[in-house]
This record gives structure tokens, C-alpha cells and sequence, in this order.
């Protein structure tokens, strides 16, 4: 098993290097933000093992945050079994652990700041009428990863209309009007340890949801919150969240947040070059540890490219 080689898809090229403490020799202070849905596996490993690292190395601190705001998926007895396979491995929060469950105020408040300055609106579609839309009109643009961009049907929906149907309880998603949120910014950048600096493209994700129809925040909100809440100042996660920092460099921005320095390291792979995941039965570290592997194998067999 090796870290892969990234796809053109991402301008990061080659092997893994821990990145160094921040300019002025600040100490890093990294996370690892697991979202407890299965066993942790391999992948969760380095990328767990590389931020608990790149703390160390720089004196720094290192923090573990549940990322459970999908309360359908995310299982009490999976977010336990990650604390203990992390402890198997000898990596354990310097801070007491977050859990993004119990902080949906502090998300809510920062929706509440991107709506008083008008960009964010509700969105009443179903997926199925996002497709639908989305054939209808015979034009499909694409994000960076192929998924298939919110088409803005709800985006310049009268005020009366939609205060009509939210008071008629239609369910809705809140989405971050991405056009005009860029105009009110101006131009960003943002800097990867390995890319150096990107200029911030948010446009290329579209009109991303920041809360969800079941729950008040979303991926993009909470983990841009939280970062800045934990004063953590060097992001370091996979290279398949490289888009997503476009949208975070952007919030951050419009919440008066800090922006942080980003590693997005390279994925584990299989012997046949294909990315592990869950669905693939991806070895998990439980897995390892009833084979009788050892702490130190699991470092040996990442390779452990971090040197
Ligand atoms: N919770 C995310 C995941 O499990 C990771 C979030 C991040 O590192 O920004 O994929």
C-alpha cells in the first residue's frame, strides 16, 4: 500500500513532506475531523497519523474533532471506536474533543451573519428536481470532481414567494449565493504547503448548501467555524477536500475568520493504484489489530512517507 500519486485533477505533485511550523516559526496546530460513519481504515490512519505529526515536529498541538452534524449516519458506538483506534495508534486530542452535534449554535450564528448581508437564500428543491432541471435545460456544468452544480432555480425566488411556502413548512436548505458573495470580497488566495498560493475559484463549486435541510449547518459551514473556533492554523487533510478549500478561504473571508495554511496530502491507495474507501472494504484499523498487527506495523505499512 503506498500513497498515491495525485490525479492532474489537483495540482499537487508528488510524495508527502510533514510542512514546517508557520512563519516566525509559529507552532502548528492541526486536526484530524473524522465523520463517525464505519470504522476508521487505513486512509483515516495517515491522514490522522500526518496531522498528529506536522503538531508534534513543530511543538504544536494537535486536536481531534467528531464531525457528526449527519445525525442519520453518524453512530455513538462509531465515534467511540474512533477515539480508541486513535489510542491503539498512541495519537490522542491535546484539547478536550468537539463534537459538532453539540455546537449547532455556533453555526447557526454564523448563517445568520452571511444572511444579514443577503447571501445566502432558501432552497426548496428535491434532488430529483435538480436533475430534472438540470436535463431540461441540456446544459450540465460540471465542479472539479465531477459532481453536478446546483442550477440556481431557487436562487431569485420572490421574497413573497418564498416566505409563502417556508411559512407552509416546505423544507428548504440554506445555499451561499456564490457570485455575490465573491463581489462583495474581491479577489482571495489561499496557500497550500505544496501548491503554494491558489487563487480562490469558489465559483467553481457553485451555490453550495451551508445548512442542510435536516440539520442547521453543513460540511462547509461547521468545519470553517470550527477551524477558526480551535485556532487551528494548518488544515492538513486529503487532497480529495482540495476544492473545498475555495468555498472555506471564502467564508472565512465573509466571517471575518483567520485563514490557516492547507496540506492536502496525498490518498492511500491499493496495490492496483484505486483509492480505499469504505465501500471498498478498505482495511480497517480493527481489522489490523485482530490479524495481530501491531502500532508500529501500521506506521511500517503506510510506508510512512513522512519520513
Ligand atoms: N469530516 C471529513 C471527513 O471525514 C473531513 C473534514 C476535513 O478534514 O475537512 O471526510
Amino acid at each position: 500500500m503506498t500513497a498515491s500519486t495525485p490525479p492532474s485533477i489537483y495540482p499537487l505533485r508528488g510524495r508527502d513532506t510533514l510542512p514546517m511550523p508557520g512563519e516566525g516559526g509559529v507552532p502548528n496546530v492541526t486536526r484530524f475531523a473524522p465523520s463517525p460513519t464505519g470504522y476508521l481504515h487505513i486512509g483515516h490512519a495517515y491522514s490522522a497519523l500526518f496531522a498528529w505529526e506536522a503538531a508534534r515536529r513543530s511543538g504544536g498541538c494537535f486536536v481531534l474533532r467528531i464531525e457528526n452534524i449527519d445525525e442519520t449516519r453518524c453512530l455513538d458506538a462509531f465515534e467511540q471506536a474512533t477515539i480508541d483506534d486513535l489510542a491503539w495508534l498512541g495519537i490522542t486530542s491535546d484539547v478536550p474533543i468537539r463534537r459538532q452535534a453539540d455546537e449547532f449554535a455556533a453555526y447557526e450564528a454564523a448563517l445568520s451573519v452571511l444572511s444579514r448581508r443577503d447571501l445566502i437564500y432558501p432552497c426548496f428543491c428535491t434532488r430529483k428536481q435538480i436533475r430534472a432541471e438540470v436535463e431540461e435545460s441540456g446544459r450540465a456544468p460540471h465542479g472539479p470532481s465531477g459532481e453536478v452544480l446546483y442550477p440556481g432555480i431557487c436562487r431569485h425566488l420572490a421574497d413573497e414567494e418564498r416566505d409563502y411556502r417556508i411559512a407552509n413548512g416546505e423544507p428548504f436548505a440554506w445555499r451561499l449565493n456564490v457570485d455575490a458573495a465573491m463581489a462583495q470580497t474581491g479577489p482571495l488566495r489561499w496557500y497550500d504547503c505544496r501548491a503554494g498560493w491558489v487563487d480562490c475559484r469558489p465559483d467553481l463549486l457553485g451555490d453550495v448548501v451551508l445548512g442542510r435541510k435536516d440539520t442547521p449547518t453543513s460540511y462547509h459551514l461547521a468545519v470553517t467555524v470550527d477551524d477558526a473556533i480551535q485556532g487551528v492554523n494548518l488544515v492538513t487533510r486529503g487532497e480529495d477536500l482540495y476544492h473545498a478549500t475555495h468555498i472555506h478561504r471564502l467564508l472565512q473571508a465573509l466571517l471575518d475568520l483567520p485563514a490557516p495554511r492547507w496540506y492536502h496530502h496525498n490518498l492511500v491507495a491499493d496495490s492496483r493504484g484505486q483509492r480505499l474507501a469504505k465501500r471498498n472494504r478498505a482495511i480497517t484499523l480493527r481489522h489490523l489489530r485482530d490479524l495481530g498487527k501491531s502500532p508500529a506495523d501500521v506506521w511500517k505499512l503506510l510506508g510512512l512517507q513522512l519520513g
